[in-house]
């Protein structure tokens, strides 16, 4: 049997400076230990056929399947706001494209695969741990309704790969609309190769943005719509708890969907100054700096484009700030909009946000955990007892402020307590991809123990449903479970 992927590659047709073309490189001995089946299909692949040895030779990167062509992609970026001209995939190669049951066209890139012309010092080749470790929170932000990319499979590929120690090797097959980041342009506007960028362009819009083809002044309107799908995605980020924890312009996709897990994290207990990077010693990438940082990397995104506004340079620079300044507006409607239904509430009046920051400051106050508090206030609301949520606050002084505004606030709407708790419930989690549970998961999983593994992502699929046989996976960390810091995923 011979495993069809039915490819239909794009990027690989663009000019060779675009990227090199590489093959993974084989291993050893290669074995499935997930497939995820539903994406297979929606990609109109056959699960049956990948999970043959055939098809974990191919997610292994041992075999390259017919009709791929597989390339590293080109790309520069800014790493903690420090320009690299050339950094690329070292580790990831895409297979090819294929069009998705909806007529979308998706990546299918194998990370961990061996290096490429792009690897510098690095190995090309990825740990068990941080695989996995995407693997699970890259589904659960698909499962919490936050664009993402996905994960089609997870490969041990039977070589151990050097860390600070001897790990098991893995590779993880990335499903994503596009790879192509801010740092994909920034490649060719260091170069100064105006045509490159927009050609770059061209493609991005034609894939991302179809709407965009053929109007008038389509490269303001293109950096006006990434601009837009960054602000809705991070307003998502803030609003579920989520710390990306690496937003180098090299992982921001000009798509709009969270890419690249690497030392992420969701937040236990609210503190807007949450960092969990082991390398952001100062602090960039705290959980509330992520919307001055995408704003931040999308003014980068626009100095690229600024030839292809016009050969009148104020002229551009005008119009890309003009774009610019249209982020604290859509991140802020979105943001307080999410706000706004995590509390409850179906209007929108003035002191709404005051209202949500007074609550987000008890948390912080008390200390008291994000998702909980938002979950056990559904409960609140329909029940009229506040004493679930109160236990969740090492000090409730704040906390028993702030419930009789809210409760008030509540009373100006007609919507009946049933409704209000179905409403909140569907916007605010019960189960998130908490960090000890992944850590333990991943402990499990290089002793060779999935089990615990495929319990978390059974879970995380149904973040908003309460699971009475799972109420431990909603339980913050006991103190001394708790993970103070992430690892990059190299
Ligand atoms: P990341 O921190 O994963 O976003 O990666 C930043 C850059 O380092 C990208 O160009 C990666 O391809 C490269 N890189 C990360 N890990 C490795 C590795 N193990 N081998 C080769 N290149 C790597
Ligand atoms: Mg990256």
């Amino acid at each position: 049997m011979t495993v069809h992927f039915p490819f239909q590659n794009s990027y690989a047709a663009l000019p060779d400076n675009f990227f090199a073309r590489v093959a993974p490189t084989p291993v050893a001995a290669p074995r499935l230990v997930k497939l995820n089946r539903p994406l297979a299909v929606e990609l109109g692949l056959d699960p049956v056929q990948l999970e043959t040895p055939e098809g974990a030779e191919i997610l292994a990167g041992k075999t390259v399947p017919v009709g791929a062509d597989p390339i590293a992609m080109a790309y520069a970026g800014h790493q903690f706001g420090n320009f690299v001209p050339q950094l690329g995939d070292g580790r990831a190669i895409l297979l090819g494209e294929v069009i998705d049951r909806n007529g979308v066209r998706r990546d299918i890139q194998l990370k961990g695969s061996g290096p490429t012309p792009f690897s510098r010092r690095g190995d090309g080749r990825a740990a068990l741990g941080p695989v996995l470790r995407e693997y699970i929170v890259s589904e659960a932000m698909h499962a919490l309704g936050i664009p993402t990319t996905r994960s089609l499979a997870a490969v041990i590929t039977g070589e151990q790969v050097y860390r600070e120690t001897a790990v098991p090797g893995a590779v993880l097959t990335r499903v994503a609309t596009s790879h192509i980041r801010v740092g994909t342009f920034q490649y060719f506007a260091a170069r100064r190769d105006t045509e490159a960028v927009r050609r770059l362009a061209d493609h991005v819009i034609a894939r991302h943005y179809p709407e965009l083809v053929g109007i008038e002044r389509p490269y303001h309107a293109l950096l006006a719509a990434v601009i837009g799908r960054q602000a809705a995605l991070v307003a998502r980020w803030l609003d579920i708890g989520f710390i990306h924890g690496v937003m180098n312009t090299d992982n921001t996709s000009v798509s709009g969907e969270t890419i690249d897990y690497g030392p992420c994290a969701f937040m236990d207990a609210y503190d807007p100054a949450t960092v969990f990077s082991s390398i952001d010693e100062m602090g960039r990438y705290a959980f509330a700096n992520q919307p001055r940082i995408a704003l931040w990397n999308l003014t980068r995104l626009a100095e690229c484009l600024l030839p292809l506004f016009s050969d009148d340079q104020p002229q551009a620079i005008k119009d890309a700030e003009a774009a610019l300044d249209g982020f604290a507006e859509a991140f802020t409607t979105a943001y307080q909009t999410g706000l706004r239904r995590k509390l409850g509430l179906f209007t929108a009046h003035d002191d709404d946000p005051a209202l949500a920051q007074a609550l987000l400051e008890a948390m912080a106050s008390g200390p008291a955990d994000f998702t909980l508090t938002f979950r056990r206030l559904g409960e609140a609301a329909a029940d009229g007892n506040d004493a679930q949520v109160r236990a969740l606050f090492q000090d409730p002084t704040g906390l028993d402020e702030w419930m009789p505004r809210w409760r008030q606030r509540l009373a100006q709407e007609p919507q009946t307590a049933a409704e209000r708790r179905t409403a909140m419930h569907a916007v605010n989690p019960a189960f998130i991809p908490r960090n000890h549970r992944i850590e333990a998961v991943i402990s499990a999983a290089i002793n060779n123990d999935f089990g615990p593994f495929e319990e978390l992502l059974t879970v995380l699929a149904n973040p908003y449903q309460d699971q009475p046989a799972h109420v431990a996976y909603a339980e913050p960390p006991q103190p001394q479970e708790r993970v103070l810091q992430t690892f990059c995923g190299t």
